[in-house]
Protein backbone atom coordinates (compact mmCIF):
# COMPACT_ATOMS: atom_id res chain seq x y z
CA UNK A 1 0.00 0.00 0.00
CA UNK A 2 1.70 3.22 -1.20
CA UNK A 3 1.39 6.35 1.68
CA UNK A 4 -0.02 9.65 0.45
CA UNK A 5 2.33 11.22 1.93
CA UNK A 6 6.26 9.44 2.77
CA UNK A 7 7.42 9.50 5.99
CA UNK A 8 10.61 10.69 4.81
CA UNK A 9 9.03 14.20 3.70
CA UNK A 10 7.27 14.56 6.99
CA UNK A 11 10.11 13.85 9.46
CA UNK A 12 12.05 16.32 11.48
CA UNK A 13 15.73 13.99 11.97
CA UNK A 14 16.82 11.15 9.41
CA UNK A 15 19.37 8.90 9.80
CA UNK A 16 20.51 7.87 6.44
CA UNK A 17 23.07 4.19 6.34
CA UNK A 18 24.88 3.96 3.25
CA UNK A 19 25.83 0.52 2.76
CA UNK A 20 29.50 -0.62 1.21
CA UNK A 21 28.41 -2.08 -1.88
CA UNK A 22 27.21 1.31 -3.46
CA UNK A 23 29.94 3.39 -2.06
CA UNK A 24 32.70 1.38 -3.12
CA UNK A 25 32.90 -0.53 -6.27
CA UNK A 26 33.21 -3.99 -6.43
CA UNK A 27 35.38 -4.40 -9.17
CA UNK A 28 38.22 -1.95 -8.30
CA UNK A 29 37.41 -1.01 -4.65
CA UNK A 30 37.41 2.62 -5.51
CA UNK A 31 34.95 5.02 -4.35
CA UNK A 32 32.15 5.78 -6.41
CA UNK A 33 32.52 9.91 -6.16
CA UNK A 34 29.59 10.29 -8.92
CA UNK A 35 27.17 8.52 -7.08
CA UNK A 36 27.71 10.14 -3.85
CA UNK A 37 27.44 13.64 -5.40
CA UNK A 38 24.08 12.48 -6.42
CA UNK A 39 23.51 11.22 -2.99
CA UNK A 40 24.41 14.18 -1.42
CA UNK A 41 22.57 16.60 -3.74
CA UNK A 42 19.21 14.22 -2.04
CA UNK A 43 20.71 15.43 1.08
CA UNK A 44 21.00 19.00 0.32
CA UNK A 45 17.82 19.29 -0.57
CA UNK A 46 16.28 17.62 2.90
CA UNK A 47 17.78 19.89 4.55
CA UNK A 48 16.90 22.76 2.65
CA UNK A 49 13.40 22.21 4.05
CA UNK A 50 14.58 22.66 7.42
CA UNK A 51 15.11 18.63 8.13
CA UNK A 52 18.18 17.36 10.06
CA UNK A 53 20.22 14.46 8.53
CA UNK A 54 22.81 12.06 10.12
CA UNK A 55 24.64 10.01 7.52
CA UNK A 56 25.51 6.27 8.92
CA UNK A 57 28.49 5.33 6.12
CA UNK A 58 29.97 2.17 5.85
CA UNK A 59 32.70 1.37 3.27
CA UNK A 60 36.27 2.03 6.00
CA UNK A 61 36.89 -1.86 5.34
CA UNK A 62 36.31 -2.18 1.78
CA UNK A 63 38.41 1.14 0.60
CA UNK A 64 41.18 0.37 2.81
CA UNK A 65 41.25 -2.95 1.61
CA UNK A 66 42.21 -1.86 -1.32
CA UNK A 67 44.63 0.92 -0.39
CA UNK A 68 46.56 -1.94 1.31
CA UNK A 69 46.15 -4.55 -1.67
CA UNK A 70 44.47 -6.82 0.83
CA UNK A 71 42.73 -9.82 -1.19
CA UNK A 72 39.13 -10.15 0.08
CA UNK A 73 37.58 -12.17 2.42
CA UNK A 74 40.62 -13.82 4.47
CA UNK A 75 41.32 -11.07 6.21
CA UNK A 76 42.23 -11.73 10.14
CA UNK A 77 40.49 -9.17 12.52
CA UNK A 78 42.97 -7.31 13.12
CA UNK A 79 44.02 -6.69 9.44
CA UNK A 80 40.33 -5.64 9.08
CA UNK A 81 41.02 -3.50 11.84
CA UNK A 82 44.05 -1.76 9.91
CA UNK A 83 42.02 -1.57 6.60
CA UNK A 84 39.23 0.29 8.76
CA UNK A 85 41.90 2.43 9.92
CA UNK A 86 43.27 3.03 6.29
CA UNK A 87 39.95 3.72 4.62
CA UNK A 88 38.21 5.89 6.99
CA UNK A 89 40.41 8.73 6.28
CA UNK A 90 39.68 8.31 2.72
CA UNK A 91 36.22 8.00 3.67
CA UNK A 92 35.85 10.68 6.16
CA UNK A 93 37.69 12.79 3.07
CA UNK A 94 34.88 11.92 0.59
CA UNK A 95 32.40 13.28 2.52
CA UNK A 96 33.99 16.58 3.35
CA UNK A 97 34.01 17.23 -0.39
CA UNK A 98 31.47 15.90 -1.34
CA UNK A 99 28.72 17.64 1.09
CA UNK A 100 31.36 20.68 0.89
CA UNK A 101 30.65 21.22 -2.52
CA UNK A 102 26.99 21.67 -0.88
CA UNK A 103 28.40 24.16 1.37
CA UNK A 104 27.16 21.25 4.14
CA UNK A 105 30.11 20.70 7.05
CA UNK A 106 30.72 17.42 7.09
CA UNK A 107 31.89 16.19 11.25
CA UNK A 108 32.86 12.42 11.72
CA UNK A 109 32.27 10.35 14.61
CA UNK A 110 32.95 7.13 15.81
CA UNK A 111 31.06 4.53 17.76
CA UNK A 112 31.47 1.94 19.85
CA UNK A 113 28.79 -0.49 21.11
CA UNK A 114 29.62 1.07 24.62
CA UNK A 115 28.49 4.60 23.09
CA UNK A 116 25.02 3.52 22.93
CA UNK A 117 24.93 1.43 25.45
CA UNK A 118 26.44 2.89 28.62
CA UNK A 119 24.64 5.81 29.73
CA UNK A 120 27.03 8.51 30.47
CA UNK A 121 28.89 7.67 27.04
CA UNK A 122 25.43 7.69 25.53
CA UNK A 123 24.47 10.68 26.61
CA UNK A 124 27.87 12.45 25.59
CA UNK A 125 27.14 10.83 22.01
CA UNK A 126 23.38 12.18 22.17
CA UNK A 127 24.97 15.97 22.69
CA UNK A 128 27.57 15.96 20.35
CA UNK A 129 24.91 15.00 17.65
CA UNK A 130 21.97 17.09 18.89
CA UNK A 131 25.23 19.91 18.82
CA UNK A 132 26.24 19.16 15.46
CA UNK A 133 22.74 18.69 14.32
CA UNK A 134 21.28 22.66 15.54
CA UNK A 135 24.90 23.84 13.93
CA UNK A 136 23.67 22.75 10.59
CA UNK A 137 26.12 20.20 9.84
CA UNK A 138 25.61 16.65 9.00
CA UNK A 139 27.51 13.62 11.32
CA UNK A 140 28.85 11.00 9.45
CA UNK A 141 29.09 8.09 11.57
CA UNK A 142 30.59 4.82 11.46
CA UNK A 143 31.81 2.07 13.74
CA UNK A 144 35.42 2.58 15.47
CA UNK A 145 36.16 -0.88 13.87
CA UNK A 146 39.78 0.11 15.13
CA UNK A 147 39.43 -0.57 18.75
CA UNK A 148 36.05 -2.64 18.52
CA UNK A 149 37.05 -6.18 18.75
CA UNK A 150 34.47 -8.84 18.28
CA UNK A 151 32.55 -8.82 21.51
CA UNK A 152 32.41 -5.16 21.89
CA UNK A 153 31.57 -4.47 18.73
CA UNK A 154 28.40 -4.01 16.85
CA UNK A 155 29.75 -5.47 13.45
CA UNK A 156 27.01 -4.31 11.00
CA UNK A 157 25.88 -1.31 10.51
CA UNK A 158 22.21 -1.83 9.85
CA UNK A 159 22.05 -2.62 13.84
CA UNK A 160 24.68 0.11 14.15
CA UNK A 161 21.94 2.75 12.24
CA UNK A 162 18.97 1.73 13.98
CA UNK A 163 20.94 2.14 17.47
CA UNK A 164 21.48 5.80 16.78
CA UNK A 165 18.24 7.04 15.63
CA UNK A 166 16.89 5.29 18.28
CA UNK A 167 19.80 7.17 20.27
CA UNK A 168 19.17 10.87 19.16
CA UNK A 169 15.48 10.32 18.91
CA UNK A 170 15.35 10.62 15.18
CA UNK A 171 12.24 9.82 13.69
CA UNK A 172 12.89 8.50 9.71
CA UNK A 173 15.91 5.98 9.03
CA UNK A 174 16.49 4.63 5.56
CA UNK A 175 18.75 1.80 5.05
CA UNK A 176 19.82 2.25 1.69
CA UNK A 177 21.63 -0.77 0.06
CA UNK A 178 21.83 -2.84 -3.15
CA UNK A 179 18.17 -4.92 -2.30
CA UNK A 180 15.36 -3.28 -3.25
CA UNK A 181 13.10 -4.07 0.15
CA UNK A 182 12.39 -7.33 1.59
CA UNK A 183 11.13 -9.74 -0.57
CA UNK A 184 8.00 -12.92 0.40
CA UNK A 185 10.89 -14.78 -0.96
CA UNK A 186 13.97 -14.77 -2.81
CA UNK A 187 14.08 -13.03 -5.95
CA UNK A 188 16.45 -15.22 -7.48
CA UNK A 189 14.88 -18.59 -7.31
CA UNK A 190 11.34 -17.54 -7.29
CA UNK A 191 9.78 -15.15 -9.93
CA UNK A 192 6.74 -14.32 -8.22
CA UNK A 193 8.83 -13.05 -5.01
CA UNK A 194 7.25 -9.97 -4.12
CA UNK A 195 8.31 -6.89 -2.44
CA UNK A 196 6.11 -6.38 0.81
CA UNK A 197 5.96 -2.65 1.12
CA UNK A 198 4.32 -2.06 4.72
CA UNK A 199 5.49 -4.00 7.88
CA UNK A 200 3.46 -3.05 10.72
CA UNK A 201 4.55 -5.90 12.98
CA UNK A 202 7.62 -8.19 12.54
CA UNK A 203 5.53 -11.59 12.39
CA UNK A 204 7.02 -15.05 12.25
CA UNK A 205 6.39 -14.59 8.65
CA UNK A 206 8.17 -12.07 7.98
CA UNK A 207 10.82 -13.58 9.96
CA UNK A 208 10.47 -16.47 7.59
CA UNK A 209 11.31 -14.37 4.37
CA UNK A 210 14.64 -13.16 5.65
CA UNK A 211 17.03 -16.58 4.62
CA UNK A 212 20.07 -14.53 5.89
CA UNK A 213 21.83 -13.77 2.99
CA UNK A 214 25.19 -11.72 3.49
CA UNK A 215 26.18 -8.94 0.73
CA UNK A 216 29.90 -9.74 -0.89
CA UNK A 217 31.20 -6.51 0.55
CA UNK A 218 29.14 -5.08 3.50
CA UNK A 219 28.51 -7.21 6.73
CA UNK A 220 24.28 -6.82 6.51
CA UNK A 221 21.96 -9.11 5.05
CA UNK A 222 18.55 -9.39 5.51
CA UNK A 223 18.67 -10.79 9.06
CA UNK A 224 20.70 -7.50 10.58
CA UNK A 225 17.89 -5.58 8.55
CA UNK A 226 15.16 -7.14 10.26
CA UNK A 227 17.15 -6.35 13.43
CA UNK A 228 17.62 -2.81 12.78
CA UNK A 229 13.36 -2.79 12.01
CA UNK A 230 12.68 -4.20 15.43
CA UNK A 231 15.21 -1.49 17.26
CA UNK A 232 13.53 1.34 14.62
CA UNK A 233 9.74 0.02 15.73
CA UNK A 234 10.58 -0.27 19.17
CA UNK A 235 11.60 3.50 19.25
CA UNK A 236 9.21 4.65 17.46
CA UNK A 237 10.71 5.12 14.10
CA UNK A 238 9.64 4.93 10.55
CA UNK A 239 12.50 2.68 8.64
CA UNK A 240 12.65 1.75 4.76
CA UNK A 241 15.35 -0.92 3.21
CA UNK A 242 15.59 0.68 -0.27
CA UNK A 243 17.54 0.70 -3.22
CA UNK A 244 20.82 2.67 -3.26
CA UNK A 245 21.46 1.98 -6.64
CA UNK A 246 19.96 4.16 -8.54
CA UNK A 247 21.35 8.43 -8.53
CA UNK A 248 18.88 10.26 -6.02
CA UNK A 249 17.64 7.17 -4.02
CA UNK A 250 16.01 9.61 -1.58
CA UNK A 251 13.50 11.31 -4.01
CA UNK A 252 12.97 8.19 -5.31
CA UNK A 253 11.61 7.29 -2.25
CA UNK A 254 9.88 10.50 -1.82
CA UNK A 255 8.05 10.11 -4.51
CA UNK A 256 6.33 6.71 -3.88
CA UNK A 257 9.16 4.30 -5.17
CA UNK A 258 8.86 0.87 -3.79
CA UNK A 259 10.68 -0.23 -1.15
CA UNK A 260 9.72 -1.57 2.24
CA UNK A 261 8.31 0.65 5.06
CA UNK A 262 8.59 -1.02 8.72
CA UNK A 263 5.94 1.34 10.10
CA UNK A 264 5.95 1.73 14.06
CA UNK A 265 2.88 2.06 15.69
CA UNK A 266 4.22 4.81 17.91
CA UNK A 267 5.82 7.92 17.71
CA UNK A 268 9.67 8.52 19.27
CA UNK A 269 8.97 10.76 22.12
CA UNK A 270 5.87 8.06 22.81
CA UNK A 271 8.08 5.01 22.55
CA UNK A 272 10.87 6.79 24.93
CA UNK A 273 8.39 7.88 27.39
CA UNK A 274 6.35 4.50 27.59
CA UNK A 275 10.44 2.82 28.25
CA UNK A 276 10.85 5.52 30.90
CA UNK A 277 7.43 4.59 32.60
CA UNK A 278 8.15 1.08 32.40
CA UNK A 279 11.87 1.27 34.64
CA UNK A 280 10.91 -1.09 37.40
CA UNK A 281 13.12 0.73 39.83
CA UNK A 282 13.78 4.22 39.48
CA UNK A 283 16.71 4.99 41.12
CA UNK A 284 15.79 8.11 42.80
CA UNK A 285 13.44 10.36 44.48
CA UNK A 286 13.40 13.92 43.87
CA UNK A 287 10.12 15.73 46.20
CA UNK A 288 9.22 18.60 44.48
CA UNK A 289 7.22 21.94 45.05
CA UNK A 290 3.86 22.87 44.41
CA UNK A 291 5.12 25.33 41.78
CA UNK A 292 6.67 22.61 40.02
CA UNK A 293 3.98 19.84 40.10
CA UNK A 294 1.62 22.81 38.16
CA UNK A 295 4.21 23.26 35.43
CA UNK A 296 5.03 19.98 34.79
CA UNK A 297 1.11 19.00 35.16
CA UNK A 298 1.30 21.53 31.99
CA UNK A 299 4.06 19.48 30.62
CA UNK A 300 6.54 21.87 31.06
CA UNK A 301 10.49 20.48 32.27
CA UNK A 302 11.55 20.09 36.00
CA UNK A 303 13.94 22.97 36.89
CA UNK A 304 16.37 22.45 39.94
CA UNK A 305 14.42 25.42 41.59
CA UNK A 306 11.20 23.39 42.29
CA UNK A 307 13.03 20.09 43.87
CA UNK A 308 12.70 20.27 47.46
CA UNK A 309 15.13 17.19 48.53
CA UNK A 310 16.54 14.40 46.11
CA UNK A 311 17.30 10.73 47.74
CA UNK A 312 18.41 7.91 45.96
CA UNK A 313 21.90 6.92 44.01
CA UNK A 314 21.83 8.23 40.74
CA UNK A 315 23.94 9.26 37.71
CA UNK A 316 23.08 11.10 34.95
CA UNK A 317 20.14 9.76 32.48
CA UNK A 318 19.34 7.50 35.15
CA UNK A 319 15.59 6.85 35.83
CA UNK A 320 14.16 8.75 39.44
CA UNK A 321 10.91 9.33 40.41
CA UNK A 322 8.96 12.93 40.83
CA UNK A 323 7.20 12.96 44.22
CA UNK A 324 4.31 15.89 44.71
CA UNK A 325 4.23 17.60 47.82
CA UNK A 326 1.31 15.18 48.63
CA UNK A 327 3.74 12.52 48.57
CA UNK A 328 2.28 10.75 45.36
CA UNK A 329 4.82 9.55 42.05
CA UNK A 330 3.53 12.46 39.93
CA UNK A 331 5.99 11.48 37.05
CA UNK A 332 9.28 9.84 36.25
CA UNK A 333 12.30 11.06 33.94
CA UNK A 334 15.66 10.69 32.85
CA UNK A 335 17.84 13.44 35.13
CA UNK A 336 20.67 15.23 33.69
CA UNK A 337 22.69 14.95 36.62
CA UNK A 338 23.94 12.82 39.23
CA UNK A 339 22.92 12.78 42.77
CA UNK A 340 25.61 14.71 44.54
CA UNK A 341 25.22 17.50 41.95
CA UNK A 342 21.40 17.54 42.22
CA UNK A 343 22.02 17.62 45.72
CA UNK A 344 24.18 20.96 45.36
CA UNK A 345 21.76 22.60 42.69
CA UNK A 346 18.25 21.87 43.87
CA UNK A 347 16.09 25.03 45.18
CA UNK A 348 18.53 27.42 42.77
CA UNK A 349 18.10 29.51 40.21
CA UNK A 350 19.17 27.70 36.44
CA UNK A 351 21.31 30.63 36.59
CA UNK A 352 23.16 29.74 39.27
CA UNK A 353 24.21 26.15 37.99
CA UNK A 354 27.70 27.15 36.48
CA UNK A 355 28.47 29.01 39.64
CA UNK A 356 27.80 26.62 42.59
CA UNK A 357 29.12 23.06 39.73
CA UNK A 358 31.46 24.92 37.86
CA UNK A 359 31.11 23.86 34.43
CA UNK A 360 27.50 25.14 32.35
CA UNK A 361 25.24 21.96 32.42
CA UNK A 362 22.01 21.60 31.64
CA UNK A 363 19.13 24.70 32.62
CA UNK A 364 16.76 21.36 33.33
CA UNK A 365 16.67 19.07 36.09
CA UNK A 366 14.82 16.95 34.04
CA UNK A 367 13.95 17.54 30.32
CA UNK A 368 9.98 17.49 29.33
CA UNK A 369 11.01 15.32 26.51
CA UNK A 370 12.50 12.88 29.09
CA UNK A 371 9.35 13.20 31.47
CA UNK A 372 6.83 11.23 31.89
CA UNK A 373 3.48 12.12 33.58
CA UNK A 374 2.32 8.63 35.82
CA UNK A 375 -1.24 9.47 36.00
CA UNK A 376 -3.25 6.75 33.58
CA UNK A 377 0.45 5.56 33.30
CA UNK A 378 -0.03 1.38 32.57
CA UNK A 379 3.46 -0.02 33.62
N1 LIG B 1 32.00 -0.48 9.64
C1 LIG B 1 32.28 -1.23 8.45
C2 LIG B 1 33.05 -0.39 7.43
O1 LIG B 1 33.01 0.78 7.44
C3 LIG B 1 31.05 -1.74 7.73
C4 LIG B 1 30.03 -2.52 8.47
C5 LIG B 1 28.92 -2.95 7.50
O2 LIG B 1 29.21 -3.28 6.34
O3 LIG B 1 27.74 -2.93 7.88
O4 LIG B 1 33.69 -0.90 6.57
Amino acid sequence: MATLTSPLSGAKRIVIKIGSSLLVDPENGELKNDWLKALVSDIARLKARGQEVVIVSSGAIALGRRVLNFKPATLKLEEDQAAASVGQVHLAHAYQEALGREEIIAAQILVTLGDTEERRRYLNARNTIATLLRLGAVPVINENDTVATSEIRVGDNDRLAARVASMISADCLILLSNVAGLYTSSPETNEEAEIVTQITQITPEIEAMVSGNISAMGRGGMGTKLAAARIAMGSGIHMAVADGREANPLQAIEQGGICTWFVPTATPVAARKKWIAATLEPRGRMKIDAGAAKALNSGKSLLPAGIVSVEGKFDRGDTVSIISPQGVELARGLSAYDECNAQLIIGHKSSDIEAILGYRGRTEMIHRDDLVLMKGQVT
